[in-house]
């Protein structure tokens, strides 16, 4: 007959009291222990600090043996162990910082039973006899920690997470509590795919955070140093933490921001012991703001962080909770302000095309390959005329990296497995949508912190707007203004009360149609009014989808809220729209939506020092078509010639935000034109 582990809950908190000297659960952590304690298998996401160990410990010890803890870190698996033994528990690790004698030892005191926990890396599974000495007394739990690197959605993936598949069957029946901070839906479901978890509890809890105002602002590379300054100024919004894309940029901001308070650059470019110093005079308060790339905050746990800036859009939604989670660690209030426009998101596609070529060219390479070895640069001349250098040393790394290709120390390459076409394309999918999910949330009229709770899974808690962000709470918002409404405005906003007290749900495009004809509101106009509304309360937005054709089709529908239903004229003054005209000190025009104003604005007469940049541009670039043999037009329209003379870009990545300017045409001419604007 099974044995039940029937734990009255009184015994779990005084198991908590008793073991760990803690008066209370947090937050949701009884309920994952219950489970767990209860032999179910576990997912259990929740953010850095919220107490996810204990969800495994507490269990293990009640359900007495040994439990097998996977730790991808030798520091993790010190410090968990060395915690662990002074509650007064039996815990040992194996890794390879031990000698081999205390392996053995550790070895003989798990088959023992002695040990009540053992912590162990996943690589060890690979060493012969080792998952067969496991095997033969088995854990009485097992927690698999940092759980997303088993995915290669993960932004964390390690390849040797994918053997706990395949060893984990032969250590059950453990229930497996698997743990991160960080998977989203799709993350979470490939663990549970690839650890094989049966029916497991999920447990998705705490990714909101209470003390956080996100705000996001729409405003031009050129104008982000500007805001930057203005925003840290009162000594109230620093420390502060400062995101740039690159090192460069990270530099040359810092050098701003240090003419007004003690700041200083952070990036991989530096030496070790020079970044060791800026991170040390940070968390000792000396340095009152670091301008840095993704390379910091890793394990940095400075609680008084009051902002958190990022300059440009960030690569992925995960790393950009991670890094604004770094701001009012302490409980108090705080603010994040995410700078973009669309330009950003041409400069991620850049990267984008230039890290993903097109399957196809992977294919030339592949279709060259043979068992016969055949140097790199062989096949690199082979295929000269269809592939350029960089592209093709690209697409033989992406080639190797998924298996279709090997190569030796002296640069031999041979065929490898023709399955690398599928895992080749899934990855460079999920990256084009990670993007698109950026794009999307800065773009979007939702309050952001239920943005990112439901990004993270959590969909019951991210149906609730969180109070502070600039979508709920415009008025409070600091990078940029917002305004009421017009009288035009107004009278749209009325209508689509109107028409939605009558009808119910429709979608946005087609009450544009409706709504818009008369009075000529373009439909980027229009959808922004429809956030504001959203904002105040008014409204409700949410993204429907429906077939066509066997194609699904996106669109947006709007509703009104209960609020909505009795809105009156005198509720029209809490809707605010953001105030793009005045405050062009701070924020720019959008991009994207004003495409003939900006175009409009590069119309207005150049400076002399930009028409004299003009003429030499004009020049290089009848040379540059006689030596093509091409029309001029075909390398750079006049239009676009004038915006490059107006803006002087001196990086490719400026060049890149330049209206008019993808990235081929950087690839092509952009060494060759920001030289000339340096001139
Ligand atoms: P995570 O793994 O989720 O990042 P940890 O498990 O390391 O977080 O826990 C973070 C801190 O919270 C630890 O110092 C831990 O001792 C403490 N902690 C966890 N649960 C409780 C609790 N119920 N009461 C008080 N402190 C707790
Ligand atoms: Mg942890
Ligand atoms: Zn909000």
């Amino acid at each position: 007959m099974p044995i039940l582990i029937a734990m009255p809950p009184a015994s779990l908190t005084s198991l908590l009291e008793r073991t760990f000297g803690f008066a209370s659960f947090r937050a949701n952590q009884e309920a994952v222990c219950r489970a767990a304690v209860d032999g179910s298998d576990v997912l259990l996401v929740m953010p850095t600090g919220a107490g996810k160990s204990l969800c495994y410990q507490l269990p293990a010890i009640a359900r007495g043996g040994t439990a097998l803890v996977i730790s991808p870190l030798i520091a993790l698996m010190d410090d968990q162990s060395s915690k662990l033994s002074e509650l007064g528990l039996k815990a040992e690790r194996i890794h390879s910082g031990l000698d081999r004698e205390r392996s053995r030892q550790v070895c003989r005191d798990y088959l023992s039973g002695a040990l009540d926990f053992l912590f162990i890396a996943p690589e060890r599974l690979r060493v012969p006899g080792f998952p067969e000495m496991l095997a033969k007394r088995k854990p009485a739990l097992i927690a698999i920690d940092e759980a997303h690197c088993i995915s290669q959605w993960g932004h964390d993936f390690r390849p040797d997470y994918r053997l706990l598949g395949s060893y984990l069957p032969a250590l059950r029946p453990a229930p497996v509590v698997a743990l991160t901070a960080t998977a989203t839906p799709i993350v979470q479901d490939d663990i549970i795919a690839q650890l094989r978890l049966d029916k497991p509890a999920r447990f998705i809890h705490g990714f909101r955070r209470n003390n956080l105002a996100i705000e996001i602002v729409e405003v031009s590379k050129p104008k982000r140093t500007q805001l930057a300054l203005t925003l840290l100024s009162p000594a109230e919004r620093r420390p502060a933490i400062v995101y740039a894309p690159t090192r460069k940029e990270a530099e040359s901001l810092a050098q701003e921001l240090s003419q007004s308070f003690s700041t200083a650059a952070y990036h991989a470019g530096l030496e070790p012991d020079h970044r060791e110093r800026v991170q040390r005079e940070f968390l000792a308060g000396r340095l009152e703001a670091v301008v840095a790339t993704i390379a910091f905050g890793m394990g940095i746990d400075k609680p008084d962080v009051r902002t958190v800036i990022h300059t440009a859009l960030p690569a992925s939604l995960e790393a950009y909770y991670q890094e604004i989670g770094r701001a009012g660690r302490d409980g108090k209030p705080s603010r994040t302000i995410l700078m973009h426009s669309y330009a950003d998101r041409r400069t991620h596609d850049f990267f984008y095309e230039r890290d993903y070529p097109p399957v196809e060219e992977l294919d030339l390479i592949f279709r060259k390959l043979q068992a016969q070895p055949r140097h790199r640069e062989e096949l690199a001349e082979l295929l000269k005329s269809k592939l350029d250098g960089e592209i093709f040393l690209t697409a033989l790394d992406k080639l190797m990296t998924h298996g279709g290709a090997h190569i030796d120390y002296d640069g031999n390459v041979v065929r490898g497995d023709a399955g690398w076409r599928q895992p080749y394309m899934s990855q460079s999918n999920q990256r084009m949508a990670q993007l698109d999910r950026v794009m999307r949330y800065a773009e979007s009229s939702q309050c952001r912190m239920a943005q990112l709770v439901r990004h993270f899974g959590d969909d019951e808690d991210g149906r609730r707007a969180c109070g502070l962000c600039d979508v709920c709470s415009p008025e409070r918002a600091v990078g940029q203004r917002f305004r009421t409404l017009d009288e035009g405005e107004r009278e749209v906003m009325f209508a689509v009360v109107k028409v939605l007290r009558s009808g119910g749900g429709k979608s946005t495009g087609k009450l544009h149609q409706e709504l818009c004809a008369r009075n000529h509101m373009s439909r980027d106009h229009f959808e922004d009014l429809l956030g504001a509304m959203s904002g105040a309360g008014f409204l409700a937005l949410e993204d429907a989808s429906f077939e066509k054709d066997g194609r699904s089709i996106s669109y947006r529908k709007a509703s009104l809220t209960r609020d909505g239903e009795e809105m009156d004229s005198d509720d029209a003054a809490t809707v605010l729209m953001r105030d793009s005209s005045e405050n062009t000190s701070l924020t720019a025009k959008p991009a994207k939506r004003d495409r003939k104003q900006k175009a409009a604005k590069v119309d207005v007469p150049l400076s002399a020092e930009a028409a004299a940049l003009e003429e030499r541009l004009r020049a290089w670039r009848r040379e540059e078509a006689s030596k093509l043999g091409q029309p001029a037009f075909l390398i750079f329209t006049d239009k676009t010639l004038r915006a490059i003379a107006a803006e002087r870009p001196r990086t490719e990545e400026d060049l890149l935000a330049v209206d008019g300017i993808g990235p081929a045409k950087v690839t092509k001419f952009g060494s060759a034109v920001c030289e000339i604007c340096a001139e």
